[in-house]
């Protein structure tokens, strides 16, 4: 909690939420979020962590909408927090394509979104078996086991 606000200087922040707006592919998402409020000269003042939070929702809902344009691409991988260096890299493509996918020089491929939304959803469960999946394939040749046992 803010002690002072920092706009004004004033002793009278107190908790209230605001509706925060993201327009993406086209679309506007609105959520009401947390914010720290001045009673004073009515700034306020949205956390990092629910700014983020905001993010991820909004990342999730363009997944559950099926949205692929540039910018909900672009927008999905920031909420994950992969560069696009990284998520290249893990879906063994180059640099350059997911440039142009975020650019809209090219489509976006389909198999790259779907990824993509699992990586979200799983970002915002907190879980990353496709994460780890995709690493372990991008990672170096480990050596082939001879035999391994399976259970039913
Ligand atoms: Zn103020």
């Amino acid at each position: 909690m803010l002690e002072t606000c920092p706009s004004c200087q004033e002793k009278a922040m107190r908790p209230g939420t605001t509706e925060l707006t993201r327009k993406i592919g086209g679309i506007t998402f609105k959520a009401e979020v947390p914010v720290e409020l001045c009673g004073s000269c009515g700034e306020w003042y949205v956390s990092h962590e629910d700014g983020h939070r905001f993010d991820v929702a909004v990342a999730r809902a363009l997944g559950a909408h099926a949205i692929g344009t540039p910018d909900a691409f672009k927008f999905m991988r920031k909420a994950t927090g992969l560069r696009a260096v990284d998520l290249a890299e893990l879906i063994g493509v180059t640099p350059e394509t997911v440039s142009r996918w975020e650019t809209g020089k090219v489509s976006v491929e389909r198999r790259a979104l779907a990824l993509l939304q699992a990586l979200v959803t799983e970002h915002a469960e907190g879980t990353t078996a496709t994460l780890d999946r995709l690493r372990a394939l991008a990672g170096k040749k480990k050596r082939k086991p001879r035999a391994v046992r399976v259970a039913l």
